[in-house]
């Protein structure tokens, strides 16, 4: 693991590299452990976006795939490494798969996880315990410089608490409790929720494409 080359450009004599697609530093950090515990074969230099100079691109695909194609792609051709990107939410059954790919801005600003979770719910106060069901949902995508790709994705169901519990994780998981579990996601350790999350299972899918760079 390390630093990619400062100020951006294009690194044609690469050896076995991969760029994450995200300046999120706890993504970064969650991805490099699934990636870890994935037993991706042979030994990968893992980069973050971060460790380069570009401009984010526009995520205005309006499913999780197109989202992480878009992100993986930009960082691909500006890079000249191979790519891979995850975008992620949560869809509840009730509001027929919403906020979905909205997730991060669901209560107007960008990435207000206290906002976005008391909104959600706000709009959910009258829905009885069984209809009470949703799911995070994950879309893993590695874009080769030469032009391969390859989506995977993963799900984590569940049931909406009324209450936040927990103060681990990130979003949304203080009120999804994991299917056959009494605790939220945010009362898991990394390691736990790792493996059983939407990221995990959609990362460990795309292992042995990422193995193959
Ligand atoms: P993105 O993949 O960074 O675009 O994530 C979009 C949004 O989905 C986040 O801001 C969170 O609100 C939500 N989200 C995605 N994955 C998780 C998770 O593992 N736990 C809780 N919320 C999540």
């Amino acid at each position: 693991m390390g630093g990619g080359p400062a100020g951006g450009g294009r690194d044609r004599h690469a050896g076995r590299k991969l760029v994450l697609a995200t300046h999120n530093r706890h993504k970064v950090a969650e991805l490099r452990a699934i990636l870890a515990q994935a037993q991706v074969p042979g030994d990968i230099e893992v980069m973050s976006a971060a460790d380069f100079d570009f401009a984010p691109p526009v995520e205005d695909g309006l499913t999780f795939a197109a989202n992480a194609l878009i992100k993986a792609r930009a960082c691909a051709a500006a890079t000249g490494l191979a790519a891979v990107a995850d975008d992620s939410g949560l869809c509840v059954a009730a509001l027929g798969g919403a906020p979905g790919v909205f997730s991060a801005r669901w209560a107007g600003g960008h990435g207000d996880d206290a906002a976005n979770l008391a909104l959600l719910l706000d709009q959910l106060r009258d829905v009885r315990d069984q209809d009470r069901a949703a799911w995070f949902e994950c879309a893993a995508a590695l874009v080769l410089p030469d032009g391969r790709e390859r989506v995977e994705t993963g799900r984590m169901p569940g049931r909406l608490a009324r209450q936040p519990r927990g103060s681990g994780g990130f979003g949304y998981d203080p009120i999804l409790v994991p299917d056959g579990l009494d605790v939220t996601a945010a009362q898991l350790t990394a390691a736990q929720k790792n493996a059983i999350s939407h990221r995990g299972r959609a990362f460990r899918a795309l292992a042995d494409g990422i193995g193959q760079i």
